[in-house]
Formats: C-alpha cells, sequence, structure tokens
C-alpha cells in the first residue's frame, strides 16, 4: 500500500471504511461461482459492516497514513460514535464469521433465493410458512434447509418461528405437545419437524463456536403461533435473554424500530417518530427495545414480521436513550419501575429487518469475535 499524505481523521476514517468493506466482500470464496463484477456489486450493498477489528484500523494507519500512528483513537471514536461499527480488540485471536439473515420467506424461495450469498451461517427470523399452517410448509423448508447446504450456501443455519409458523408451536400442534418433544426443543434446541436445521430457538440461545452467543424468541403479540400477551412477552424478554448476546433474533421487531406496518393508525404526527403515517402504527415491542438498549446490548438485533420495513438502521445507544424518553410517555406502562435505564453510551447496535417477502433482498454480515471466548471454564 501506496502511503498517502495525512488527511483530516474523518476522511481516513471513510477510506478505512470502504477498505474494510473491499476486503471483506471481495473474498471470492465466499459467493458462488467466485463472484462476477455484477454478483459483487450487488453483494457489497448488501453487505452491512457490523464490527471491525481494531488491528485492522491500527494496520491501515500505519502502512497507509503518513504519522497515522497518531490518528488511532479519532478514528476509533468515528468508527463508533458516527459509522456506529462496534470495534473490537483480540488482536491475533480474532476471526469472523459470516451471517445471511432471511424472514418472512413464506414459501416463496424462487424470488429470492439466488441473492443468499455463500455464508458460514443463515439465520430465518421465522414465518416461513404460508398462510395455511399445513405441515407442507414446514416441510418445505426443512426441504430449503437442506438445498441451502447442499448447494454450498452455508454450513449451518439457526432459525425461530414466527406467528404463522402453526405447525412448530407445541401449544398448537398436538403431534409435539409429548415430553420428548417439548425436552428437544427447549434443551437441545432441536425441532423435530427441522432435521435440517442445526439449531431452533424458542426462546432459548446458543453458543456458536464457543464465542457467538445467539438468542432467539418468536413470539408477536398475536393471536396466532406463538402468540404471547403483553404480560408473557415482558417475561420472556427480561428472564430468557442473556445478558451476553451478540446477536438477538426476534420475530417481532424493537418498537419504533424498522416496525411501522400497514394495519392500525395514527393521527397526525406522530408523537413516536414525529412522522406522519396515518395508514400504519408501530408494531415492535416495547420491553424488547428496552432490554436490548439497557442490558443486552447486542451487536446485531434480527428480526422480520413487518414486511414493509425491511432494511437496516443503526444506533448508539445515546441515541436510542433520547428516543426512549419521548416514546415512554406514549406508553401504558403500569409499573414503571420495570424500565431498566443503563448502558454505555457509545456502544453501537446495528438494527436489521431481514423480511423479504417484499423487496426480496438478503442481507449479511461479517462477525467479529475472540475465538473461545465463551467457553465454559
Ligand atoms: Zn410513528
Ligand atoms: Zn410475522
Amino acid at each position: 500500500m501506496q502511503q498517502s499524505n495525512s488527511n483530516p481523521s474523518p476522511t481516513q476514517a471513510t477510506n478505512i471504511l470502504n477498505h474494510f468493506i473491499q476486503s471483506q466482500t471481495s473474498i471470492a470464496k465466499y459467493f458462488q461461482n467466485n463472484g462476477s463484477a455484477q454478483e459483487l456489486e450487488y453483494y457489497k450493498k448488501q453487505f452491512i459492516p457490523v464490527n471491525i477489528p481494531y488491528d485492522y484500523i491500527v494496520g491501515y494507519c500505519e502502512q497507509v497514513i503518513t504519522g497515522g500512528r497518531q490518528f488511532v483513537e479519532e478514528i476509533v471514536e468515528i468508527f463508533e460514535k458516527d459509522f456506529k461499527i462496534a470495534v473490537v480488540r483480540g488482536g491475533n485471536n480474532l476471526t469472523f464469521k459470516r451471517f445471511a439473515v432471511i424472514s418472512d420467506s413464506h414459501c416463496g424461495e424462487s424470488k429470492w433465493y439466488t441473492k443468499i450469498p455463500k455464508v458460514d451461517v443463515v439465520l430465518h427470523c421465522g414465518d416461513f410458512s404460508q398462510n395455511d399452517h399445513g405441515p407442507n410448509d414446514v416441510q418445505q423448508f426443512n426441504n430449503l434447509a437442506a438445498k441451502l447446504k447442499n448447494d454450498g450456501k452455508c454450513s449451518q443455519i439457526v432459525c425461530i418461528g414466527g406467528n404463522h409458523d402453526y405447525h412448530l408451536d407445541y401449544r398448537r400442534n398436538s403431534s409435539l405437545s409429548n415430553e420428548k418433544s417439548i425436552d428437544m426443543i427447549m434443551n437441545q434446541k432441536k425441532h423435530p419437524l427441522l432435521s435440517n436445521v442445526d439449531y431452533y430457538l424458542q426462546n432459548t440461545s446458543i453458543i456458536l463456536d464457543g464465542s457467538i452467543r445467539i438468542f432467539g424468541c418468536p413470539i408477536t403479540p398475536f393471536d396466532m403461533a406463538f402468540g404471547a400477551s403483553d404480560h408473557v412477552s415482558y417475561d420472556i424478554y427480561t428472564q430468557c435473554m442473556d445478558n451476553d448476546c451478540d446477536i438477538v433474533m426476534t420475530h417481532n421487531p424493537p418498537y419504533n424500530i424498522l416496525d411501522l406496518a400497514g394495519m392500525g393508525s395514527t393521527q397526525g404526527i406522530c408523537p413516536t417518530c414525529k412522522t406522519n403515517h396515518p395508514h400504519a402504527a408501530h408494531w415492535g415491542n416495547f420491553w424488547l427495545r428496552n432490554q436490548l438498549i439497557h442490558r443486552v446490548k447486542p451487536t446485531v438485533s434480527v428480526f422480520g414480521h413487518v414486511h414493509e420495513c425491511c432494511g437496516y438502521v443503526k444506533k448508539s445507544i445515546k441515541e436510542l436513550k433520547e428516543e426512549e424518553q419521548q416514546q415512554k410517555t406514549l406508553f401504558n406502562i403500569q409499573n414503571s419501575a420495570n424500565l431498566i435505564l443503563g448502558g454505555d453510551d457509545r456502544t453501537p447496535i446495528t438494527f436489521l429487518n431481514a423480511a423479504v417477502d417484499m423487496y426480496c433482498k438478503v442481507y449479511f454480515f461479517d462477525f467479529y469475535y475472540t475465538r473461545g471466548s465463551k467457553l465454559l471454564i
């Protein structure tokens, strides 16, 4: 690499980010057919930088920017505060896994299957069934899971259910309401009907590679599969979601984050988001949001359910807390003492609504981690 003249840090930080995205997404072995130019262009748009190794920033500064070592801390701050990309320290022990996320696939594979890049892990955030609730939909998803692996798209699949996946819910499917099936679901994190899915999460979590904790939760407020009252959802989000989750998979979005759906309505300017959305309402869950911001602080929060809002946003804890102060007044919170407050303001969270049904876009990210960091001693 050529040494460049020292520029103001924001410009250098942008250069580093672009270089990072370029270097991550041009790893040809990760793409189907070794990545045509067109594919690389598409995938570059669908790639979300969620975290970056500290050493990558140091290396770039030392090699490319004249006297760049002095800019490192300033650039780290720009990454965390402005780009909202977590900076991970871990030296030579750092490695990454690549994740693609889909949700609300509703048996429509033909529309988006080719858009899934080759990754390590595919996450599915629920609602792979169509409305007919039939066992065939579950079978079809199980076949899709096998196809993803056989086609070399991924080596592992982690999924949760959604409100349309009636056949997965042991409260709704009598063939599952026996001790053996429930033990398999809750303790082994496997679903009896999804033999090709590596982990099935129902208010439970797993740790991948001894390092990456992923929590999964299928609930929504609807009286459908995995329906849960506000009271029950509070218990689940507060008691089942571990403190050290890196990736949180839920079917429902957190409140006011990519959660505007065209059912329900808000009169006039919405006091929550300050926009006018007369034909839509916020479907997200306030307790989920509150726990994510103040306690769990995962690097990534992935969800679906609201087809209209596929995409991602990055927010710092500081911004999220400020928004929450405004939202508190909107809620009929019976026990506001349950609201927890805390958290490091600099920590950024990437929120991804991965519903593929409407826009057929598949997002993916690389998660950097220290191998074995969550191994039980
Ligand atoms: Zn609103
Ligand atoms: Zn749904």
